[in-house]
């Protein structure tokens, strides 16, 4: 079962996206329900806000502990979170990615856009339309990040093993790569334990 952090953001729009393709999730929550997942979704929204309700529900330790075997997908303010450090002291770090990550950087609301990139993954290239929604800039790579695609230069698509974190929201235009991958992903882990 995939889940889908459900604190705060468009979690919606990832169920709906994992549904289209025949992936069943869940909202998720609460510690427990790390017990019942192999695969997550950490959605867009605001990170300060998602990071209170991570601390709040106890779920530092859970999502941690869980991202040391299983995969993780985090798009948009959930690779903020996934960062090793923030230009945003409320936001707790759950170092994961080992990046440096600016929330907010290409400016305001306004400033929002719609671009076409070029996505490698796992061999193949795929343009993908990426929305960047006040979108962060990863302003350094430290170790084992593979960069998938950039946007005039910047990375703006990670992978780390099992882990891919973007800095858009590909659930926004229907673009199911990453949520495929998600999926792959979980199911090599399933094969791994079963062995
Ligand atoms: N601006 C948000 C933040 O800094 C991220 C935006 C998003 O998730 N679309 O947390």
């Amino acid at each position: 079962m995939i889940g889908v952090l459900a604190l705060q953001g468009n979690f919606t729009k990832h169920i709906e996206l994992l549904k289209r393709l025949g992936i069943f999730s869940t909202e998720v929550r609460y510690p427990d329900q790390f017990n019942d997942i192999d695969g997550l979704v950490m959605p867009g929204g605001e990170s300060s806000v998602i990071s209170d309700l991570i601390v709040r529900n106890d779920l530092l330790e859970p999502i941690v502990e869980f991202s040391r075997v299983k995969p993780i997908l985090a798009t948009c303010a959930g690779i903020i979170l996934m960062s090793k450090k923030t230009n945003d002291s409320r936001v707790i770090p759950l170092n994961i990615f080992d990046i440096e990550i600016n929330r907010n950087a290409y400016g305001r609301q306004i400033h929002s856009f719609v671009d076409t990139i070029q996505v490698d993954l796992n061999g193949t290239t795929s343009n993908v339309v990426a929305s960047f929604i006040r979108a962060p800039k990863i302003a350094k790579l430290g170790n084992d990040i593979e960069v998938l695609a950039t946007h005039n230069g910047i990375p703006v698509a990670i992978r780390n093993d099992r882990h891919i974190g973007l800095t858009f929201h590909p659930e926004l235009n229907n673009e199911t790569i990453f949520h495929s991958f998600l999926f792959q992903m979980k199911k090599k882990v399933d094969t791994l334990s079963a062995n």
